[in-house]
């Protein structure tokens, strides 16, 4: 199957010749002919399925064929749940609408609001927006919707889960009720559901891959080991598996600045990118780990949402997501566009409650193994423990011992 039979038109078809793409990937397929058919859309499809462009391409071929747009008007949204996300959305529907006369526009919030409000003076085809900033541009009259013919919301389950419920019922109320709706998840929940209920008539339902199963092209297991042992197996792993750019994840912002410390210890570079960098920071790092400057990314959940980075064949979770949907997310990020990708976790054992949580979402269960200089004190054997353990001193007479260390010596 060519993209040329899903109706779209030349300068489509060019630009997605033009980057590389021989044929729709299963949500392209689908979601494609209904969305240029007017069709509102819920779609669960898993990161790196080419949903980006299942709606972009035919987004574009609408607002081609549609009335002009007037000033600070939007004639398409997108919502994204993170900058970094809004960003890549807004490349990808750059790239695919270069041949067609529409103009695109992405705002998200942590940079100046200016040069955004002047972007929007003379209105926009098609915006990607975070819902914050969105919000903050509409308070200053920078946008307005009253053009609006479509709305999308991508990755709309982690929208709900950065606890952007609030802001996105504001902006529907601000949306014209006759409009078409395009839902994207990775996960279908009952919050996401209840969400689609009121807010799709009669969808095209898509499912690509079972829902909720990781993705299929990932292999993925576990190294089963001590939590302050993890950095060292870190750099072991680095340095002896013959991995080469790696990102890694990580639960808490200083834990991945102490992390970047300890992989610079042992030679190894690498940088991190979470929210208390600021978006600069962010994007220049982002740009040195495309660019291979960088060998190992270490982000927090949040600051890596979306990212797509070109044939990243290793994720690596030092710590395990709390929440077991992250885990699909974070490991997403590789296997991608077709390829194939591996998902490493270094599970310590006060996580085993998150790795069942983990196994049972995914309805898996993952092979853990055990690095030799690595083997968590739970796993050595007794004979080899009791070696190395100091002799307890007898209990004093009548007296009770206390407990902890002290109470040893
Ligand atoms: P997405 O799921 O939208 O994040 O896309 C994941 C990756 O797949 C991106 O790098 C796209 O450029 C790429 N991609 C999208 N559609 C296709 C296709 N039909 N063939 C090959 N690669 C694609």
């Amino acid at each position: 199957m060519s993209f040329s039979l899903l109706g779209l038109s030349d300068p489509l078809l060019r630009a997605v010749d033009e980057k590389g793409y021989s044929a729709p990937s299963p949500v392209q397929l689908e979601a494609i002919p209904a969305i240029l058919a007017g069709r509102d859309v819920m779609a669960a499809a898993q990161t790196g399925t080419g949903k980006t462009a299942s709606f972009a391409l035919p987004l574009l071929q609408r607002l081609a064929g549609g009335p002009r747009v007037r000033a600070n008007q939007v004639r398409a949204l997108v919502l994204t749940p993170t900058r970094e996300l809004a960003v890549q959305v807004g490349q990808s529907v750059a790239g695919y609408g270069k041949h067609l006369p529409l103009k695109s526009a992405v705002v998200y919030g942590g940079v100046k609001i200016n040069p955004q409000m002047m972007k929007l003076r003379g209105g926009v085809d098609l915006l990607v927006a975070t819902p914050g900033r969105l919000l903050d541009l509409f308070s200053q009259n920078a946008v307005r919707f009253s053009q609006l013919e479509t709305l999308v919301l991508d990755e709309a389950d982690r929208m709900l889960a950065l606890g952007f419920l609030d802001e996105l019922r504001k902006i529907l109320s601000l949306l014209p009720k006759q409009r078409q709706n395009l839902l994207f998840s990775a996960t279908f929940s009952d919050d996401i559901r209840t969400l689609a209920d009121g807010l799709l008539k009669d969808p095209l339902q898509i499912a690509v891959g079972p829902a909720n199963a990781a993705a299929q092209s990932v292999k993925q297991w576990v190294y089963e080991v001590d939590q302050c042992k993890k950095p060292a197996l870190l750099s072991h792993l680095l340095h002896s598996k013959g991995w080469g750019q790696v990102l890694v994840f990580i639960s808490t912002k200083d834990g991945a600045d102490r992390l970047v410390k300890n992989l610079a210890k042992d030679g190894v570079a690498a940088a991190a990118i979470h929210g208390d960098k600021r978006q600069g920071v962010r994007s220049r790092t982002l740009a040195d780990f495309k660019a291979n400057k960088i060998r190992v990314l270490v982000a927090t959940d949040i600051a890596a949402r979306g990212l797509d980075i070109d044939g990243l064949p290793q994720v690596i979770n030092v710590e395990l997501p709390k929440v077991a949907q992250d885990y699909i997310h974070r490991i997403g990020r590789t296997g991608r566009a077709g390829l194939q990708g591996e998902g490493i976790s270094l599970v310590s054992a006060d996580e085993v409650k998150l790795l069942s949580a983990i196994e049972s979402l995914i309805r898996q269960t993952l092979v853990r193994e055990v690095e030799p200089g690595f083997i968590p004190a739970h796993k050595v054997p007794l004979t080899r423990q009791m070696k190395v353990r100091p002799k307890k001193p007898k209990k004093p007479k009548n007296k009770e011992t206390p407990s902890g260390p002290q109470g040893q010596g």
